[in-house]
């Protein structure tokens, strides 16, 4: 698969084009983490970990499981050349973005381990995650982080480097699609569609997620400085606020 033809680019597939994944099987979090074990939630950027599976972890607290959220980068490259945010900016807010988000959505008590790497250079610091999870992790904990053929590069190293620490730990693997949801399309043979579960959210759910999104104000907006769209347009978020998440198990 090439990156080429992934681009995270324009406003990407509309959600209204998104017909038919209500035909991918539903799979309830409890049977995805059993009790006793513990969900690991890698998020290479402060907000992946409620776009790709807030509802997954709000299902998960309660279902009474150990939701852990290791947070790879501060975030501090979402707005490049930008004086309104300008990296140490973001590096201090979007930290304080995902504990508010974390609150908003009901899962205030998830413990946080924040590892600092370079944002837009998680490949080049492979290492160091590999390393770092490879002590952390248990063998029955199951791993859920951004799908390594998602399209952005920090969201394929993360994907990669749990896929093969979940392989030499033999704890569990699910990965989550973020930007393919843009650059993909019903049927798109590059999207591995059978390893597909869909998580089912309540209204209630959906509307915890909805406001925890909310809190990340710096991706929000679009930014005076540079001229740039929000980095979430409402594009992306309709895309994202669906009644289900789907996760590659
Ligand atoms: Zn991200």
């Amino acid at each position: 698969m090439s990156e080429d033809d992934r681009r995270i680019e324009g406003t990407g597939t509309p959600e209204a084009d998104w017909t038919g994944l209500e035909s991918l099987p539903a799979v309830a979090p409890r049977e995805l983490v059993g009790e006793g074990q513990r969900a690991v939630i890698v998020a290479p950027h402060p907000d992946d970990e409620i776009l790709a599976c807030g509802g997954l972890m709000l299902r998960l607290l309660e279902a009474q499981r150990e939701v852990v959220l290791v947070a790879v980068t501060d975030g501090a490259g979402s707005h490049p050349g930008s004086s309104l945010w300008p990296p140490e900016r973001l590096a201090r807010e979007r930290p304080r973005e995902s504990r508010e988000a974390l609150q908003r959505l009901g899962a205030g008590a998830v413990s946080v381990q924040r590892l600092g790497l370079s944002d837009t250079r998680v490949a080049a610091q492979a290492g160091r995650l590999r390393a770092w999870l490879d002590r952390f992790l248990r063998s029955d904990d199951v791993v859920v982080t951004t799908w390594r053929g998602d399209g952005h590069p920090d969201h394929e190293a993360c994907g990669r480097v749990c896929a093969q620490v979940a392989q030499s730990t033999g704890c569990g693997l699910l990965e989550t699609p973020v930007w393919a949801w843009h650059w993909s399309w019903p049927g798109d043979t590059r999207v591995p569609w059978r390893r597909a579960r869909r998580i089912v959210l309540t209204p209630d759910q959906l509307d915890a997620k909805r406001a925890a999104i909310a809190a990340h104000v710096s991706q929000l907006g679009a930014d005076v400085s540079t001229g740039r769209d929000p980095v979430l347009p409402a594009t992306a978020l309709a895309r994202l606020l669906r009644p289900f998440e789907v996760v590659l198990q």
